[in-house]
């Protein structure tokens, strides 16, 4: 297995995703986002579009565990420490990405900023046409299974791994 990405590699990676790449107008993919792994059991995932047409940035705890709390085991036990949502942030301002708002966090295991700058359009557009459900099967929508809507998300572009020399 190779080697995961730093942080910093896959937050790149994913800006580039995000921002630069042009989806095929006949590909879609799901609105929840993209994962990409890093190293120190963390990922970073990337949604062009959200409750508004906003991307967001989510990091995360890769494998979660929980410890027992007043009702049982719900308490993370290895979340998010209280300075790395506010270092995901601050590293988008440092590059150039203004943020709306960052939420959830320490003491969670995931934790979300939220952008400013709209995804690439064909970004967009690919989750719109996923939202749209298949076509040819309109009443099984998002959970068609034929070929014709699972091609569509073979063909969208996956953010590719950008490591930094
Ligand atoms: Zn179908």
């Amino acid at each position: 297995m190779a080697d995961l990405l730093t942080l910093d590699d896959a937050l790149t990676a994913g800006l580039r995703w995000l921002y630069d790449t042009e989806q095929p107008d006949n590909a879609w993919m799901q609105h929840h986002s993209q994962q990409i792994h890093a190293a120190g059991n963390r990922f970073l995932a990337f949604a062009p579009t959200s409750n508004v047409a906003l991307p967001i940035v989510v990091i995360g705890v890769t494998k979660p565990t929980w410890k027992d709390g007043p009702h049982g085991p719900t308490v993370p036990a290895n979340p998010l420490t209280p300075t790395e949502l506010p270092y995901l942030a601050a590293e988008l301002e440092r590059n150039g990405y203004a943020v709306r708002s960052t939420w959830n966090g320490f003491p969670g295991h995931t934790g979300s900023v939220g952008l400013v700058r709209p995804a690439h359009l064909s970004q967009v557009a690919a989750v719109d046409r996923y939202r749209a459900g298949c076509q040819e099967h309109p009443a099984r929508s998002v959970f068609c299974e034929c070929d014709a809507w699972r091609a569509g998300f073979d063909r969208a572009a996956p953010p590719r791994p950008f490591v930094s020399a």
